[in-house]
């Protein structure tokens, strides 16, 4: 395995200080051939949480741009760097992510399309990722079931080409909505298998996610091994991610792929 295709960057407001070129210098290091920076592209809704520091601020997506294509430039002779984004699919701004996805069509084909937030029935956006405890306030608010349920129909309108031409067709983290399964009781009712299936069907590749091994109330892959050997099953092409947020992180754990 020798290409990370899920990295974030200095432009990133809740990751680390160091620059693009540390983490192009970390995979060089660690032997991979290609790898990709998918920054989180600019929210199209206001911030829902506490830090609003889930994406990179719009004025920076130029610098991101140029600096990536800079260093793509001076490593060419050493590794491949692809340009991406990790964009978020917002219900109910479809038309305003789409805009974006115009204005920056040739980044497409290298980014990474993503849940983290979901519309609850009040119109509020959650993010489902942010920490353990909003995730259990949540749970006691809202209820489990309908939190989950939320989560499985949105992930389905992002694999339903929500973009037509301009969808990123590799799906993120399928199984975020687990990240904090340890702190409580309930095991999902999502049929995964169902949604492999769907992904399948609709031409998606797949993060194949290894940050989910370091977060202590998961530590596991995202998905977990049993769905990822389904997904080679079905022939789903997998797309490795460390998620790095830091240059340490750059392929961490595709020693322990199941797929080579
Ligand atoms: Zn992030
Ligand atoms: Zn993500």
């Amino acid at each position: 395995m020798l290409s990370d295709n899920h990295m974030h960057t200095q432009y990133c407001p809740h990751g680390s200080d160091a620059s693009m070129e540390e983490y192009v210098k970390a995979a060089i290091g660690k032997g991979l051939k290609e790898l990709t920076f998918t920054e989180h592209a600019p929210l199209v809704i206001d911030d829902p949480t506490p830090e609003n520091d889930s994406a990179m601020s719009r004025e920076d997506v130029e610098a991101y741009i140029n600096e990536g294509k800079e260093l793509k430039e001076k490593y060419r002779d050493q590794v491949t760097i692809n340009i991406g984004f990790e964009i978020d699919y917002i219900e109910g701004k479809e038309e305003e992510t789409l805009e974006f996805l115009k204005k920056h069509s040739d980044l497409v084909p290298h980014s990474i399309l993503s849940v983290h937030m979901i519309r609850l029935s009040s119109g509020e956006y959650f993010c489902i990722d942010y920490d353990k405890d909003a995730f259990l306030e949540k749970i006691s608010e809202v209820g489990y079931d309908t939190l989950v349920s939320k989560y499985e129909d949105t992930l389905y309108k992002a694999l339903s080409n929500p973009y037509g031409e301009l969808t990123p067709k590799t799906i993120g983290h399928i199984t975020l909505i687990n990240k904090f399964e340890k702190a409580y009781d309930q095991i999902d009712t999502i049929d995964w298998v169902s949604v492999l299936e769907y992904i399948k069907e609709k031409g998606y590749q797949m993060d194949y996610n290894f940050a989910g091994l370091d977060k202590p109330y998961h530590e596991q892959t995202y998905p977990p091994e049993p769905l990822v050997k389904k997904a080679i099953d079905l022939a789903i092409p997998l797309r490795f991610g460390s998620d790095a947020h830091h240059p340490d992180e750059v392929g961490r754990y595709f020693e322990r792929s199941l797929k080579k």
